[in-house]
């Protein structure tokens, strides 16, 4: 039987949550990503110095079951689990399928997304699919091998991850997605081959601004390979027709190919901010809430859970921190500051 949910009642408080979870600035917040370690096996020049290892305790799976369930609680219809890299988890398939058995506060299941390198993934699609997970986005910042192990620093990965990709479509993990970070100079001339890669392979790629995430110091504004530049070179092979948004809340412009056959995704945090439309939330591997990947405060919901609280006041707990939601970012901005965590720490 499907695990059941309580619409939150603050009894004796003027705050009134409904099904909808809605911040201060008036965005529904519905999307959850939670870092289930920030362990990872790849060492990818761009995230990492390839000299830190993992900063933060992973916890229980049954204590990110629990976190989990309080965000439901209050209106989150979706959840990506996410790290480090989640397929080193153990506990992964069972965490999977107690979350598939949770309900909305509508009654229905949640939506479940998975983001992973993919070096695991050819032998876990099955299982993970088995035990109730709906989709995967795989990263991948190469369609050519040694170009994709020089960025991941780990020999057999482009095999490995091609493996994976090819796994989880076949046992339905779809759409597939792949995420790809392009940095000028290093790996923008992927882009073509990208085109042709999403429609050979019948996935869906999406290109990602590259954010100043990073461990180590690489970002400048001139790296970045923008929206606009990605739709021309790929446009001059290949050319592209604009798809409408299927969400308000949609991060990616989508196009197709003049033949309808492929998608390609290009998600602009930098050039083109969609902090508007922002619907996210996310929960550490150590039990952290951060409301912005770029939030320079962070909320110790597993403290607090830790300390004995009680379901209704961890409820209060988040709902009050999701008032504290952020407006927008501000990459590229005189004063700019890097959050204390790194995406790899963070969880992407
Ligand atoms: N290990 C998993 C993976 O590789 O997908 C999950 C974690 S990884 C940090 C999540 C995503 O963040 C990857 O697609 C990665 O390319 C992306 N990413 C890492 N650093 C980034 C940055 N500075 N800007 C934009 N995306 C970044």
């Amino acid at each position: 039987m499907a695990a059941s949910l309580t619409p939150v009642s603050f009894a004796g408080s003027s705050e009134m949550p409904s099904a909808r979870l809605t911040d201060s600035h008036g965005r529904v917040i519905h999307d959850l990503r939670v870092s289930i370690t920030d362990r990872c096996n790849y060492k990818c020049v761009y995230c990492r110095t390839g000299e830190d290892g993992p900063q933060y305790p992973d916890l229980a799976i049954e204590e990110y079951l629990r976190m989990i369930r309080l965000f439901v609680g209050l209106g989150i219809t979706k959840v990506r689990l996410t790290g480090g890299e989640p397929l080193l988890r153990r506990g992964l398939v069972d965490l999977v399928q107690e979350l598939a058995r949770l309900r909305t506060l509508t009654g229905d299941p949640l939506d479940l997304a998975l983001t992973t390198n993919g070096h695991l993934l050819d032998s876990l699609a099955a299982p993970l699919k088995q035990a109730g997970l709906h989709r995967v986005t795989v990263s991948m910042d190469a369609v050519d091998a040694s170009t994709f192990e020089r960025i991941t620093r780990v020999p057999g990965s482009f095999n490995a991850v091609v493996g994976g990709i090819r796994a989880a479509r076949a046992v339905g993990l779809a759409p597939v997605k792949i995420n790809c970070v392009l940095l000028r100079g290093f790996n923008d001339e992927q882009v073509e081959g990208f085109a042709h890669f999403a429609r050979r392979e019948n996935v869906i790629v999406r290109f990602i601004e590259f954010m100043p995430l990073e461990e180590g110091r690489m970002w400048t504004p001139e790296i970045v390979v923008s929206l606009r530049e990605i739709v021309e070179r790929i446009g001059r092979v290949l050319p592209l027709v604009e798809l409408p948004p299927t969400e308000a809340s949609e991060t990616a412009r989508r196009y197709t190919f003049a033949d309808g056959v492929g998608e390609i995704g290009i998600i602009a945090p930098v050039t083109q901010a969609f902090c508007g439309a922002c619907s996210r939330v996310r929960l550490t591997s150590d039990g952290k809430i951060r409301t912005c990947l770029f939030s320079q405060v962070e909320h110790d919901l597993y403290g607090r859970m830790r300390a004995g609280a009680s379901d209704p006041e961890l409820h209060q707990y988040i709902y009050r921190t999701i008032q504290q939601k952020e407006a927008r970012h501000h990459i590229g901005e005189p004063g700019f500051l890097k959050p204390s965590r790194s995406m790899v720490h963070i969880g992407g």
